[in-house]
C-alpha cells in the first residue's frame, strides 16, 4: 500500500515520527509521499526523505499558506521551488492548488491561480506529476489545467468533487485520491464519485494528521491507518480490499515512478 499524501513532516509527528513510520510499515504501507505546503518546510522534507527509504518528497505552496506569505515574494518562492525540486529526488510538485476558503482569508483567487500556474509550469519543465488541492474551486481548477495540460499527470488529492465532475478531470489524465472520509458513514458524495472513476486512476492516502478514518475519527490520523481507507474504498466500489490494494499500489508506483518494493 502507498500513502500518496501524508504530512508526516509536520509538528503533529514531532514527538514520535519514527514510531509512526514503523507502525505504517507494520501495517503494510511500503511508501509514503510527503507533500510540502510552504517554503519554510521544504528543506526539512528533503532531509527527512533522504534519511528514510520509504518516504518520498513533494514540494509546493498550499493555497491555504498564501494568506501568510507576502504576494511580492510569490515569484521568488516559485523560483526557489524549482531549485529545490531539481536534484532533490522529489517525486511530485505540490501540494498546490485552489481553495475557496483561502480566497476569503486573504489570498485572492487571481493570486492563487497565478501561483498554481507557476507550479504547473515547473511540473512540465521537470516532467513531474502534481499533487493538487482543490476545495470549492473545481471550475477554476479545470480551467487552469485545461490551459496547458499536464504531460506527467497529477492527482486531485482527497477528492471531494461529485460523480459528475470526474469525467472532465479524468480526460485531463488526472488521478483521484481518497482519504478517511470514505470510511465515514455520512460521506455519500465521495462514494458515488469513487464509483465513477476508472480503476486505473484511483489512489489512496491518509492526509495525516487530518481526515482520520473511522473508528479513530476525532484523534490524530497516521499513515498506519491506510488499510482502513483501502477498506472504505473497497466497500464503496464493491470490490475485495485485496484488489483495491493491488490496483491503487500499482497506480501510485506508475504515477510517481516509485521503484518496486525493496526486499
Ligand atoms: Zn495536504
Amino acid at each position: 500500500m502507498i500513502d500518496t499524501h501524508c504530512h508526516i513532516d509536520g509538528p503533529a509527528f514531532e514527538a514520535d515520527r519514527r514510531q509512526v513510520v514503523e507502525r505504517a510499515r507494520a501495517a503494510g504501507v511500503t511508501d509514503i509521499v510527503v507533500p510540502g505546503v510552504a517554503p519554510s518546510g521544504w528543506e526539512g522534507i528533503v532531509e527527512l526523505c533522504r534519511g528514510e527509504d520509504c518516504l518520498h518528497a513533494a514540494l509546493g505552496i498550499h493555497p491555504q499558506a498564501l494568506p501568510d506569505l507576502d504576494p511580492g515574494d510569490d515569484d521568488r518562492h516559485l523560483a526557489d521551488l524549482e531549485t529545490w525540486l531539481t536534484g532533490s529526488g522529489a517525486v511530485a510538485v505540490g501540494e498546490c492548488g485552489l481553495d475557496g476558503p483561502a480566497a476569503a482569508a486573504g489570498a485572492s483567487l487571481d493570486r492563487q491561480r497565478a501561483v498554481l500556474r507557476g507550479h504547473l509550469a515547473i511540473a512540465r519543465r521537470l516532467a513531474l506529476p502534481v499533487l493538487l488541492h482543490s476545495l470549492r474551486a473545481q471550475d477554476a481548477m479545470r480551467e487552469e489545467l485545461e490551459r496547458d495540460g499536464l504531460p506527467s499527470g497529477g492527482v486531485l488529492h482527497s477528492f471531494s468533487g461529485s460523480a459528475e465532475q470526474v469525467a472532465p478531470f479524468a480526460a485531463l489524465g488526472l488521478h483521484f485520491s481518497f482519504a478517511g472520509p470514505v470510511t465515514w458513514g455520512s460521506a455519500r458524495k465521495p462514494l458515488a464519485a469513487a464509483r465513477a472513476i476508472p480503476l486505473a486512476r484511483l489512489l489512496v492516502e491518509t492526509d495525516a494528521p487530518d481526515q482520520t478514518p473511522h473508528p479513530h475519527r476525532g484523534g490524530r490520523n497516521e499513515p498506519g491507518y491506510l488499510p482502513l481507507v483501502v477498506r472504505g474504498l473497497s466497500d464503496a466500489l464493491g470490490l475485495p480490499a485485496d484488489d483495491v490494494e493491488r490496483v491503487t499500489t500499482a497506480n501510485a508506483r506508475r504515477l510517481f515512478l516509485l521503484p518496486e518494493e525493496r526486499p
